[in-house]
């Protein structure tokens, strides 16, 4: 993995989380949600959903965020692309498909498996 390519793409991944971060929080202003939202409106129903959704895609990209300037503070300190676990290479196809992985597949599944 080249190391300028592998830090290009960071940055863009970061830049484009920025946008997306500025995007969805801006457009978050509603007001409490839940207890009194009619349930038995269509319209109402969507817009909830659609509230949902974009506070689920806030959250993925702040925590995404999150991810890719810790991969990004790796490739200064040189510990990019090696997992942050088991000490051994994350493979390049992982990397490409996210550039922010600080874990091979084993110890993210693992992990994954901790955290839930
Ligand atoms: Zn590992």
């Amino acid at each position: 993995m080249d190391v300028a390519v592998a830090r290009k793409r960071l940055e863009e991944v970061r830049d484009e989380l920025d946008r997306s971060v500025a995007v969805l929080g801006r457009s978050d202003q509603r007001s409490e949600r839940g207890t009194d939202y009619p349930q038995d409106s269509a319209d109402i129903g969507t817009n909830l959903a659609e509230t949902d959704r974009s506070d689920a895609m806030l959250e993925a990209a702040q925590s995404r965020r999150v991810l890719v300037l810790d991969a990004l503070r790796r490739l200064d300190e040189g510990r990019y692309g090696v997992c942050v676990d088991c000490g051994k290479p994350v493979p390049e196809s992982r990397l490409k498909a996210r550039p922010e992985a600080a874990r091979c597949l084993k110890c993210q599944a693992a992990w994954d498996h901790v955290r839930r």
